[in-house]
């Protein structure tokens, strides 16, 4: 066999890619037609491809190289806890150094009593875990019945069936039988999308009210659990309107309902704290994590569960787990994560220097002729697409249509800035740079300029009419 390398020409890795790989999210007929872009090395906040391109990553991978690319201080912990010990479980009364020095730094990085961590290998798996759990709680406690999780529509929480149903992505739903019993959906928070004449504050409050509303016809004794992303990142980076999170915490806590934070994204810096719940000032007993807390570098999940669950979950054998449930090398690369995060001050930095200065640029998005709105709370944003901001008006042509010539002008002009429908949105390593973020602006504008000479000349640019 020949031996498959960085040196091969681009077109034979991707006819290869073609043959044998097959994409997660992508319809790969069509992407063999056009050939994957092929990403050979990183360093910082930049990618080089098999053409010789180097491309700014405005997503930080797909939202989790907080760090950046290319810290040898990460690639040497690995090393040494390879030599050291590669693997061993935590399943049958044996532990190891690298899983309980995590554990102990998450508790001590975590707010409040969430003092306890159990491990996965990646966000959806920390999902699973934590749908199970919620249930163990409340059947232990003598309510077997509350068993039912409510979460939002256009929520992610993961890929795996459980994780996946508890998501809101409707196009997820409708394929391989999701999504399981006893979950409920109620409105997300997205004031541009579904506000019509409402303000921001009523909606959010609004929204909100539609969780005490599923309570109350559900019955208090069926409801454990709610779950939600502090900011929806997968959703197209949603940030609730103000009154939102604190109607949601008040309702949790007079119905007795746990509130579980799906920090993936949001936490390890994203949004400006170590976690989003701080940022949006809300008290979880279940923080879902993975992403950031590695920066990707190796796969890692978990769930920071706070001493009341721990408790009751910790007084019976609960029949779960992973065979990478605290895997000795993620967990010593992820440590290593947080201490780069913490000594370099890089949270710290995104709050006060770096953040605002971003937060600044990407607002001015706002003077293009197709950008409606911009949001974004510290390194994660997103702009609406619109072809009339004062109504905030969709365009005619299907959703996603625009989004994708839009995302398509920015890979052309080496930016990758992601599409959620008609949204596009940015979550750069945390370490970019000011200059590096003019960089991001500039490409942006640029590109948002090649897309609406697009949409111009093959007559896109036009609002649907109201139904
Ligand atoms: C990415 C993501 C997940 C799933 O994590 P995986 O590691 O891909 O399984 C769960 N929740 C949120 C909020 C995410 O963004």
């Amino acid at each position: 066999m020949t031996l498959i390398s960085t040196n091969m020409p681009t077109a034979e890795l991707q006819a290869l890619d073609t043959a044998h790989h097959m994409h997660p999210f992508t319809n790969n007929a069509e992407l063999g037609a056009k050939g994957a872009r092929i990403i050979t090395r990183a360093d910082g906040c930049w990618l080089n491809d098999s053409d010789g391109n180097r491309i700014l990553d405005g997503m930080a991978g797909l939202w989790c190289v907080n760090v950046g690319y290319g810290r040898k201080e990460l690639v040497d912990a690995a090393a040494r806890q390879m030599q050291e010990l590669p693997f061993y479980n935590t399943f049958f009364q044996t532990s190891h150094v690298p899983a309980i020095a995590l554990s102990a730094k998450l508790a001590e990085l975590a707010p409040g009593d969430l003092n306890h961590v159990f491990f996965a290998g990646s966000g959806s798996e920390a999902n699973d875990t934590n749908l199970r759990m919620v249930r163990t709680y409340w059947d232990l406690k003598g309510k077997p019945g509350k068993n039912i999780v409510v979460s939002r529509w256009n929520a992610y929480h993961g890929s795996s069936v459980g994780s996946g149903s508890l998501g809101g992505m409707k196009g997820m739903h409708a394929q391989g039988g999701m999504p399981i019993p006893d979950i409920h959906h109620v409105g997300q928070p997205n004031w541009w999308a579904e506000g019509g004449d409402m303000t921001p504050d009523d909606f959010g409050r609004m929204r909100a009210r539609e969780l005490e509303t599923a309570i109350e016809e559900l019955g208090a004794d069926r409801v454990a659990a709610f779950i939600a992303e502090p900011v929806q990142g997968a959703g197209g980076v949603i940030i609730p309107p103000t009154t939102y999170w604190p109607e949601i915490q008040r309702i949790c806590d007079a119905h007795d309902i746990l509130l579980i934070a799906d920090e993936v994204i949001c936490g390890f810096g994203r949004a400006g704290n170590w976690f989003g719940s701080q940022t949006m000032g809300i008290k979880p007993h279940i923080m879902t994590i993975a992403k950031g807390l590695s920066s990707g570098y190796m796969p890692i999940g978990g769930s920071i569960v706070c001493d009341e669950v721990a408790e009751v979950i910790g007084n019976a054998e609960f029949n779960h787990g992973y065979t990478y449930s605290g895997h000795p090398v993620a967990c010593a690369v992820a440590l290593e994560n947080l201490r780069i995060l913490e000594e370099e001050q890089i949270i710290t930095r995104v709050q006060q220097d770096t953040g605002p200065y971003l937060r600044e640029k990407f607002e001015s998005l706002t003077e293009h002729p197709m950008v409606g709105e911009a949001q974004i709370v510290g390194m994660m944003g997103s702009i609406a697409l619109t072809p009339d901001k004062a109504s905030r008006a969709v365009f005619e042509a299907e959703e996603g249509t625009v989004g994708y010539i839009c995302r398509e002008r920015c890979f052309a002009n080496n930016l990758i800035m992601r599409h959620v429908g008609d949204r596009m949105i940015i979550s750069p390593p945390l370490v970019i740079s000011k200059s590096e973020i003019d960089t991001l602006i500039e490409r942006a504008w640029k590109s948002l300029d090649e897309a609406y000479a697009t949409l111009r000349e093959r007559g896109l640019f036009k609002a649907r009419p109201a139904a």
